[in-house]
């Protein structure tokens, strides 16, 4: 049944053409929209400027285009809103404050490691900055081990229940960059919630970061929508495939092999297609399937 009040999203960061990878994580947020009969909308997330690489949006958009992936409304640029991260930063008020050490600090205090990779923040500013450090960044105040609140909890559409302790598996983390950029988990919630956004389809590499967006969205008071992450794709080392882990480009006028490639990885049989259209009628029947989503 059309689902009218679905919203979903592709968020591209403009680091690089669309890859194999990325077309996975497009694919299913695209299928996952038109399997419930929702909008489908796409936001360019350069608001890291120091990744950003010129033409590679333009690049990305092309590229789904071709590959008969049409989005609703306008394409919204992260870069462009900066004014909406600072004034949800303000919302959060005393639960923001800044912070004064570096990361060789950080590393070297060894409280933990996040399931992220990243060193625990050891809390050293947060009861104020300490003796002779001047604010680098701004970082959430997580709630302290013993809080009600300590476990976020949800339920992902794919791999099912999640519990994270922010506290002991992430620690208070970063809302504004030394370098003076927003964070991603601050721009991502205000943007998601800006746009109405019901659904998250995106690669499981962001499973780690969603409850902190779930805890940021309590602070704001804003809806949390319903996630699902599905596996990434890794390249024969082992790693996220990526621009940097030497991800190939995917041409715009061969959509086929690509669009059956991400299929077969989410675990669509889709073994051959008449065109792209029929391609998408196969692939949105398959997922509607999978997720019992009634047609
Ligand atoms: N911009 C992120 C990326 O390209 C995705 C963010 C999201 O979907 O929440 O990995």
């Amino acid at each position: 049944m059309a689902d009218t009040s679905y919203i979903g999203r592709f968020a591209p960061s403009p680091t690089g053409p669309l890859h194999a990878g990325s077309l996975v994580a497009a694919m299913a947020s695209y299928l996952d929209a038109k399997a419930h009969g929702g909008q489908w909308l796409i936001r360019i997330e350069d608001i890291d400027e120091a990744r950003t690489v010129s033409g590679a949006a333009e690049s990305i958009l092309q590229c789904l285009a071709a590959f008969g992936m049409r989005w609703d409304g306008e394409v919204v640029w992260q870069s462009r809103r900066k004014a909406l991260y600072q004034a949800a930063f303000e919302r959060l008020g005393k639960h923001a404050y800044p912070c004064g050490c570096s990361r060789r600090e950080i590393a070297d205090s060894r409280v933990g490691v996040a399931s992220d990779g990243a060193a625990v923040y050891p809390g050293t500013c947060r009861n104020g900055l300490a003796a002779g450090k001047t604010a680098r960044a701004f970082r959430l105040r997580v709630p302290d081990a013993s809080a009600p609140d300590e476990c976020i909890a949800f339920d992902d559409r794919w791999g099912g229940s999640v519990t994270q302790h922010l506290a002991s598996e992430v620690g208070d983390f970063v809302l504004k960059r030394a370098d003076g950029f927003w964070a991603y988990q601050l721009a991502v919630v205000v943007d998601d919630a800006a746009q109405g956004v019901t659904h998250v389809v995106r690669g499981a590499d962001l499973l780690d970061s969603t409850a902190r967006q779930i805890y940021l969205q309590r602070l704001l008071k804003l809806p949390t929508p319903h996630y699902l992450h599905v596996p990434v794709v890794i390249n024969a080392n082992g790693e996220k495939l990526s621009k940097q882990t030497g991800a190939q480009a995917l041409a715009p006028a061969q959509p086929h092999t690509a669009l059956i490639a991400a299929a077969q990885f989410l675990g669509l049989p889709i073994r051959r297609m008449e065109s792209v259209d029929d391609f998408w009628r196969q692939a949105i029947a398959g997922w509607a399937d999978r997720f019992s989503i009634p047609a």
